[in-house]
């Protein structure tokens, strides 16, 4: 029997005993079996998060008791790194090392928002009254729904998790079924960390059934979501019932401009990683490249020769420079954004097909790929592929490469390169993206907020605001020499 859902301090399996199993993307082996919820278990775990909520037992604890908590959390992850790398790399394909680079980010984030619960919390307000003490508090917002991708399906659910245990939130986690096993080996050190019975709740399941069970249900206040566009509607809709609170991260497509006068070196290099990194699996990749007309060549060419030469692998390959996509419906996915593209009218210059070297042949390994000649009007330069696809549109002028960059529903994230420092603040200054690399491209630092304008999506994940989201804000008016209000006449 397998028993991978944890509801109410409880490991069980599914009510009716359903499971599914995990297949490498790697060469479609089995690497783990994991319990299907059903209906009547997220029924059982959101009335777990609500009855714990409720009670108060881990409401009543101070900010400094959860940040201590939340502590023991990262350093038990930091004991079993290792061992949840390597789930991670078996479910995501990605090689062993990239696994642990993401394990260290998620301690990171466990650390910043324990360091962040440790602060003062609320304020004093001058009303103008010294009879009035006026003081702005901050409470747990309730009870969270906290839904993740299979991207980087630890990092993206440690973003939720931890603040949502600082602030004092119960909640119901439900990671990609794709990528099950870091989020049932977090919830094991959660429980071993001493977390109160039924603040946390792991569900397994697809999206469409226990998902959509998990953004309907009035007994939850917040849906915490980072994954597509679509889904995002889809629960931006079903909050609307009962007025959830929302924080969603959704996608991207992201503007990477490189002006002539830029350090080239480290311009190429940077765009070879912004955008086949993790085989463009990541929601900030840079897979829109504006490059100034008089460079195109150049750096094009450059662009291509490094991408035909990536080393493509899976999780024990260390040599391999990338992994494979994460399952067969998103290379059909990425195959067909491709197809569509040169359909359009864009330039297939390298990659445009499935790695045929025989050891990839039971794997979803998608070549580097780049369409040069892009306009902003092409499918392919306004949808994100998900995929290693990058774009090559090109400009004239400063106002130009600003246009181009802004021409997008989405607002995740963008970078400019340029030696000219003021033109550089400038387009940084201008790009419409929730973060702006210059001369740079990726970085992040728990310590900063992460979040995207327009389509991209609502609120702020990390930094302080990433807590605020889990918090409700009050102010309580306390008159210390009651006296009539006089209002109405006696
Ligand atoms: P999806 O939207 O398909 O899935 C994300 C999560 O939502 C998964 O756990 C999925 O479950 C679940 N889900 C699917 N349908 C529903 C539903 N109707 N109701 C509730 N939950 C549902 O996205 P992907 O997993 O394909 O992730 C890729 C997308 O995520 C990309 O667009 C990417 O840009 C975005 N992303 C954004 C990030 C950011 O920081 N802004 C970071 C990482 C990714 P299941 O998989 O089990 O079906």
């Amino acid at each position: 029997m397998v028993a991978t859902l944890f509801i109410d301090g409880v490991w069980r399996a599914a009510s009716d005993n359903g499971f599914h199993d995990v297949h490498s993307p790697h060469d479609q082996s089995v690497v783990a079996t994991v319990s299907q919820a059903t209906e009547a278990d997220v029924d059982d775990a959101i009335a777990a998060a609500r009855r714990s909520f409720d009670s108060g037992i881990f409401t009543s604890w101070s900010f400094k008791e959860r940040s201590d908590l939340v502590s023991k959390i990262a350093d038990l992850l930091e004991r079993d790194a290792d061992l949840i790398a390597r789930k991670e790399s078996d479910d995501t394909g990605k090689r062993f090392t990239e696994a642990q680079y993401d394990l260290a980010d998620v301690i990171s984030t466990f650390r910043h928002f324990a360091a962040l619960g440790a602060k003062e919390h609320g304020r004093k307000v001058d009303v103008g009254l010294p009879h009035v003490h006026s003081q702005i508090v901050h409470e747990p917002l309730g009870v969270a729904s906290l839904i993740g991708p299979w991207n980087y399906p630890l990092l993206q659910i440690a973003w939720k998790v931890a603040p949502a245990l600082v602030a004092g939130c119960s909640f119901i986690v439900k990671p990609s079924e794709l990528t099950p096993q870091s989020a049932i080996a977090l919830m094991k050190i959660i429980e071993e960390a001493g977390t109160p019975k039924g603040v946390a709740n792991l569900i397994l399941g697809p999206g469409s059934v226990v998902g959509t069970l998990l953004i309907n249900d009035p007994r939850v206040d917040l849906v915490s979501f980072t994954g597509g566009l679509t889904t995002g509607q889809t629960i931006m809709r079903a909050a609307a019932q009962t007025i959830k609170k929302l924080a969603l991260e959704l996608g991207g497509k992201n503007p990477h401009i490189i002006f002539a006068d830029a350090d080239l070196d480290a311009a190429i290099d940077n765009a070879v990683t912004a955008a086949f990194l993790h085989s463009g699996q990541v929601c900030s990749a840079g897979t829109r490249l504006i490059v100034e007309r008089s460079i195109h060549d150049r750096v094009v060419s450059e662009i291509v020769r490094r991408a035909a030469k990536i080393r493509l692998g899976g999780p024990s390959d260390e040599m391999a420079e990338t992994g494979p996509l994460i399952s067969a419906a998103h290379l059909r996915n990425v195959s067909e954004y491709v197809e569509k593209g040169v359909a359009e009218g864009a330039t297939l210059l390298v990659g445009g097909k499935r790695s045929e070297l025989p050891e990839h042949a039971n794997g979803w390994y998608y070549l580097p790929t780049v369409l040069d000649n892009a306009k902003s009007s092409m499918y392919c330069v306004q949808e994100e592929s998900f995929g290693p696809v990058m774009t090559v549109e090109v400009f004239d002028t400063e106002a130009e490469a600003i246009a181009i960059g802004n021409d997008t529903n989405f607002g995740l994230s963008g970078g400019v390169w340029s030696s000219d420092s003021e033109k550089a603040a400038r387009v940084a200054s201008a790009l419409r993206h929730g973060t702006i690399w210059v001369n740079d491209f990726g970085p992040y630092r728990p310590a900063a907020e992460w979040g995207g304008y327009k389509q991209s999506g609502i609120g702020r994940e990390l930094g302080e605001h990433g807590l605020g989201e889990y918090l409700e804000i009050k102010h309580i008016w306390t008159n210390n020499a009651p006296s009539r209000s006089g209002w109405f006449r006696d």
